[in-house]
């Protein structure tokens, strides 16, 4: 049986959580938390990064930085997970969803300033199986109506658009580190702050509305509830099994990347022969492996194809169903039809890719799509 996803354990996992457990400190902001942040910092040259206890919990850290208000309007993508969403939602916030590119599933930068209106507080984009949203053209529209963008960066570590780490672009940022993603803790995630205003603040939010850390560094001398908050930060368990995997993360990306490689070259038959769509990766932006997919011609050749293949053992899953159409949001939905979100929802299929994926199985997977489309 091949799965989709197999969590990859580098081996100092539980040298890492056994020297914080010896440490007598285990709750959160200790060696392995500093170092992990420390280490974000560095990578993304950005000036602040914090540890939380998944990506879903950075996204509201944001959305309580951004101070989003009842009747705040905020764009992303219906394309998502549901987190990008109900992180706004939980603060009154009315969503305005936005249709796909049609070359990849990153929002349509083009169709944003349509969606913008007086109300508007934040765009909020997704980087696509780590793939870069066209920043560029996102950032101007951003600045010319004063809007916030946040990056749901959460399957987009070590990824760059024009030679900028993603999450560093725009004002906030959150990364993933769900068993599902490329570096993993199990649940875990970090939030990026590329701007000032918010660096102070962020702490205090994160320690439960006190200024707990200020404190520590000796800046204040007493702590107390200064502002909202909620217990945001991981223990140092989560930051030291994080940490075995950073230092991993080269070897990992090395491996990854070359699986990717092997299912772009093992399908491109099946692109040339116009059967299936296979992901394209704009010209400014890398591939950090994070996922590997292809486009069907059908919900019904998707289902075929998930059938034929789950009888040979082998796992392989369609994405996000659009949530302007899920049960929750139906019927507060008022926009226009999103025609290249439904085709992704409808036709968009993710192969096994994990770094302890064999070759031999690899080769299993292409061999029986190629099978499929043969037959077919
Ligand atoms: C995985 C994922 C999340 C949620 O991450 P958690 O760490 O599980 O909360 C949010 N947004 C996107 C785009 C994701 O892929």
């Amino acid at each position: 049986m091949i799965p989709f996803n197999k969590p990859y354990l580098t081996g100092n996992e539980t040298k890492y959580i056994e020297e914080a457990v010896n440490s007598g400190k285990i709750s959160g902001n200790g060696m392995f938390t500093k170092k992990c942040q420390a280490y974000f910092e560095k990578k993304l040259g950005v000036k602040k990064a914090l540890l939380t206890t998944s990506c879903t919990d950075a996204l509201e850290m944001c959305a309580i930085l951004l101070n989003i208000q009842p009747g705040d309007e905020v764009i992303m993508p219906s394309y998502t997970f549901v987190s990008t969403a109900n992180a706004f939602i939980l603060r009154g916030a009315k969503i305005i969803f936005a249709d796909s590119r049609k070359d990849n599933p990153n929002i349509d930068e083009s169709k944003l300033e349509d969606l913008i209106t007086n109300k508007t507080k934040a765009i909020v984009v997704v980087h696509y199986a780590g793939v870069a949203c066209e920043m560029d053209a996102i950032m101007k529209i951003a600045n010319t109506h004063k809007l916030y963008v946040v990056e749901d960066a959460a399957q987009a570590i070590d990824s760059y658009y024009k030679g900028k780490p993603l999450g560093s672009i725009g004002h906030l940022a959150a990364f993933s580190f769900h068993e599902t993603k490329n570096i993993q803790s199990g649940e875990g995630g970090v939030l990026v702050i590329n701007d000032d205003e918010f660096i102070e603040r962020s702490e205090i939010i994160w320690e439960k509305g006190t200024n707990r850390s200020a404190f520590f560094r000796g800046e204040v001398d007493k702590y107390g509830w200064v502002d909202v908050g909620s217990s945001f930060l991981p223990s140092e368990i989560i930051s030291a099994f994080l940490w075995a995997q950073l230092e991993n993360l080269d070897k990992i990306q090395a491996k990854r990347k070359q699986i990717w490689n092997a299912y772009n070259e093992g399908l491109k038959k099946l692109e040339k022969s116009n059967q299936v769509k296979l992901p394209t990766i704009p010209e400014n932006c890398t591939n950090n492996a994070h996922m590997y997919y292809l486009l069907c011609s059908s919900l019904q050749e998707r289902t075929a194809l998930i059938r034929f293949l789950k009888e040979r053992d082998i796992t392989a899953v369609f994405h996000y169903l659009s949530l302007h159409k899920s049960p929750f949001f139906n019927d507060m939905y008022e926009g226009k039809e999103l025609r290249a979100v439904e085709n992704y929802s409808d036709t968009l299929l993710r192969l096994p890719l994990y770094y302890e994926l064999e070759k031999e199985d690899q080769v299993l997977v292409i061999k029986n799509i190629l099978e499929f489309f043969n037959k077919n």
